[in-house]
């Protein structure tokens, strides 16, 4: 039986031993000479808006499901981030949407893809995890079930901004990889370890820039972009989406730690590896049952926050 959300809220409210939180706004080639310190200040402020965000669900008590899906409507609703509004343009000139959610107390899950209307396509991806019949939804059919759950909409122009179309032109024009033009994964993922001692795990994204043919990158795909298992750990990654899903990170990760016993920054910096041999750059966060948060990414730099109980609160953008 897949636990509903509100139930894990009041189950959850009470006594509160630790809790830990940690988010992404993407990896990629950042590079303090490149961004202004304008820029870099409301990157941090972003980031910090959402840790703040899943912070307070936690310290309230609530359930680390509940923060990492409050976190990601914000990242979602920012169009800084490439997820919900401000995702990159497919190569048709389209916004298609991703996103996944996962419960680690009962390993229940919820994912989309390719949705072009809803506008935090976060909320529902659990909407599919607490229906339970299914996990994974595509398309016009994720759409009918949004409307179906009464899920907000938002027509096409809420979506795309400037931006991220002048990147599809250069692109186009230019005939460089979503790498080239965009210079930064800007996917959105949160994870979370609640004062009950149960984990959670979310990411969702616009993909990559010109994508074609119905592709759909690591995000939504339970093992690759996200997953989370109360035993071990909750991961949410963020890159280049085709090396994620052949090396299945997020499941990877968890394994390693559950199967050989290793801890979760070399499970994590091992799987990294594997996907750089394999040609592939970005990074993941993770949270464990013990309250690490921890991050690994083969790139310059990945938006990026911590908090817990114990008063750490950092968000971060280059290596340092
Ligand atoms: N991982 C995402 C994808 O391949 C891209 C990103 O992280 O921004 O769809």
């Amino acid at each position: 039986m897949i636990i509903p959300a509100s139930a894990l809220a009041q189950e959850s409210t009470g006594t509160s031993p630790g809790w830990t939180f940690a988010i992404h706004g993407g990896a990629g080639t950042m590079d303090p000479d490149r961004m202004t310190e304008q820029q870099q200040a409301d990157y941090k402020a972003a980031l910090q808006a959402a840790l703040d965000a899943g912070s307070a669900v936690l310290d309230g008590g609530g359930s680390a499901l509940e923060a990492v899906r409050a976190a990601i409507v914000i990242l979602e609703d920012d169009p800084k981030f490439n997820a919900g509004r401000g995702a990159v343009f497919t190569w048709e000139g389209a916004n298609e949407l991703d996103a996944a959610i996962m419960d680690g107390r009962d390993r229940s899950a919820g994912a989309v893809t390719g949705v072009t209307s809803v506008r935090n396509p976060i909320v529902l991806a659990d909407a599919v995890r607490q229906d339970g019949r299914h996990v994974f939804l595509s398309g016009a059919g994720a759409e009918e079930f949004a409307g179906d759950k009464g899920l907000e909409t938002m027509p096409p122009e809420w979506f795309a901004t400037e931006a991220r179309r002048e990147a599809l032109e250069r692109l186009k024009a230019e005939q460089l990889s979503a790498m080239d033009v965009d210079h930064k994964f800007g996917t959105v993922g949160a994870v979370a370890l609640d004062s009950q001692g149960h984990l959670a795990a979310g990411t969702s994204t616009g993909g990559l820039t010109g994508k074609r043919w119905g592709r759909i990158g690591d995000a939504p795909i339970i093992g690759a972009g996200t997953y989370a298992d109360d035993r071990v750990c909750a991961v949410s990654a963020t890159g280049a989406g085709e090396y994620f899903i052949r090396v299945g990170v997020a499941h990877e990760i968890c394994a390693r730690m559950r199967i050989a016993g290793e801890a979760a920054q070399s499970a994590a910096d091992a799987v990294m590896a594997e996907v750089k041999e394999l040609g592939g750059d970005g990074g993941v966060i993770l949270v464990t049952p013990e309250g690490e948060a921890v991050f690994s990414f083969n790139t310059a730099g990945m938006y990026r926050g911590r908090a817990d109980s114990n008063g750490l609160n950092e968000v971060a953008i280059f290596r340092d």
